[in-house]
C-alpha cells in the first residue's frame, strides 16, 4: 500500500486524545511544534506522526509533521527548515542517533527544547527527555517466547537458531539484542540452542535501516550456506517488517508445510500486515507497543518543557546517550501471539476486528 492509502487505514486506530483543547497561557499559546519521522515504509511511524499530531494540536499547539526516507543527511536538512520555520519545540526519532549533533546545536541555541522519541539521541546534551519503552524488556520478550515455545525450559532440544537484529545506527537496536540474549545465551552455552551460521556477534547480524529486503537476503544467504542438511527451528527477528523478510525467504526455501513447518519467529510492533501474518500462523509472536501512550507521553514533555513544567519520568538512570542521562519515560511492551491478539489489540481498541480480516 502506498503512504497515503497506509494513513488512510490508520486514521481510526491509535486514537487516545480526550479531546478539546486546554488554554495555553503566555505566548506557548498555539505554539508551533516540529515533529521529526524517521520513515514512512514501516506503518508504526505514520501512526506516531499522527497521534503526536492530534494530542498536540488538543493541546493547543499548531503541528508540522516531516518524515525522513531513512536518510540521515535528509532527516538533518528538515530539522534545520523546521527550526528556520519558528518551531518553539522539536519531536525527533532519530534515523542515525549520532548524525543529529550540529542541528540539535542550532535547536539550543534557538532554545527549543528536543524530545527524543523512541530512539535516543547520542553524543549531544541538546536532548531534553526521552520517551520510549522499556526496550531491553522487548528483546527479553521475544528471548523469553522462544524459549517457551521450543519448550527449552522443559528439557527439550537441541534446536536451530538464527539471530537478526536491528539498524546499528539505532540506539534501541542493542538494547534489544541484548535483552534477548540475556534469555538465549544460556541455551546456546549449553549448546540447546544451536545458531548453525555462526553468527552471533551483534555485529554480524544487524540489518541496516531495518530494511525487510536485506534481512531476506541475509536469510537466503543462510539457508544456502548452512542448511544444506538440517533445518532452522527458530529465529530471533526484532521487527515485524524484517520478519516479514525472513518469512518470505523461508517459505521460498520450502518452510510452511506440515512436513517442514516454519520455525518459530518473533517480531516487533504488532503492525497490521504482521498481526494478520501471525493470525494466519506464519510469524508466532510481536511486540505490542502502545503508540497511544508514547504520543501522549512525548507531547506532555513538550508541554511541561513549554510552561516551565516538570513531566512525568519514570527513569533516571538507563539512558546514557554519552553526554548526559538523559530523563526518560519508559512505557511496558506487551507479547502478543494468537492467543491473546484480540484482548491487546481489539478489545483495546488499537484496532478494528475489521483492520486484521
Ligand atoms: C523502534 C521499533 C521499530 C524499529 C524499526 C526502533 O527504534 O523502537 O519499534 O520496530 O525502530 O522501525
Amino acid at each position: 500500500a502506498g503512504a497515503a492509502s497506509l494513513a488512510l487505514t490508520l486514521s481510526a486506530c491509535g486514537q487516545s486524545g480526550e479531546g478539546g483543547s486546554e488554554e495555553k497561557s503566555g505566548d506557548t499559546k498555539g505554539a508551533l511544534v516540529g515533529i521529526s519521522m524517521p520513515t514512512k515504509s514501516s506503518e508504526r511511524w505514520i501512526t506516531d506522526g499522527a497521534n503526536v499530531e492530534k494530542d498536540l494540536k488538543a493541546k493547543g499547539y499548531k503541528t508540522k509533521l516531516v518524515f525522513g526516507e531513512d536518510k540521515p543527511d535528509q532527516q538533518v536538512s528538515q530539522i534545520e527548515t523546521l527550526i528556520a520555520q519558528g518551531v518553539k519545540a522539536l519531536i525527533v526519532a532519530a534515523i542515525d542517533n549520532k548524525s543529529l549533533d550540529n542541528v540539535l546545536q542550532q535547536a539550543a541555541d534557538a532554545k527549543i527544547p528536543v524530545i527524543a522519541y523512541d530512539r535516543l539521541i547520542l553524543g549531544t546534551n541538546n536532548v531534553d527527555y526521552y520517551a520510549s519503552f522499556d526496550n531491553e524488556k522487548v528483546g527479553q520478550l521475544q528471548g523469553q517466547y522462544l524459549v517457551d515455545k521450543l519448550g527449552l525450559a522443559s528439557g527439550k532440544g537441541p534446536f536451530n537458531i538464527e539471530l537478526f537484529a536491528g539498524s546499528n545506527d539505532d540506539n534501541n537496536t542493542r538494547y534489544f539484542f541484548n535483552g534477548a540474549m540475556s534469555v538465549l545465551k544460556p541455551y546456546i552455552d549449553s549448546k540447546k540452542l544451536v545458531v548453525k551460521s555462526g553468527q552471533t556477534e551483534l555485529t554480524k547480524v544487524t540489518t541496516l535501516r531495518w530494511d525487510g529486503a536485506t534481512a531476506q537476503r541475509r536469510m537466503e544467504d543462510i539457508l544456502t550456506s548452512t542448511y544444506t542438511s538440517g533445518r532452522v527451528d527458530a529465529v530471533l527477528s526484532p521487527y515485524d517488517g524484517i520478519s516479514i523478510g525472513i518469512i518470505a525467504a523461508l517459505r521460498s526455501d520450502g518452510y510452511g508445510t506440515a512436513a517442514k513447518p516454519l520455525p518459530v519467529i518473533t517480531g516487533q510492533d504488532a503492525e497490521i500486515a504482521s498481526v494478520k501474518s501471525i493470525i494466519a500462523g506464519q510469524q508466532s509472536m510481536s511486540v505490542f507497543k502502545d503508540l497511544r501512550k508514547l504520543a501522549q507521553s512525548a507531547t506532555d514533555m513538550v508541554d511541561a518543557s513549554l510552561n516551565g513544567k516538570k513531566p512525568e519520568i519514570n527513569d533516571t538512570k538507563s539512558y546514557d546517550n554519552g553526554k548526559k542521562v538523559v530523563p526518560a519515560f519508559l512505557l511496558k511492551p506487551v507479547s502478543i501471539d494468537k492467543t491473546n491478539y484480540e484482548k491487546e489489540l481489539v478489545q483495546s481498541g488499537y484496532y478494528t476486528a475489521d483492520q486484521l480480516k
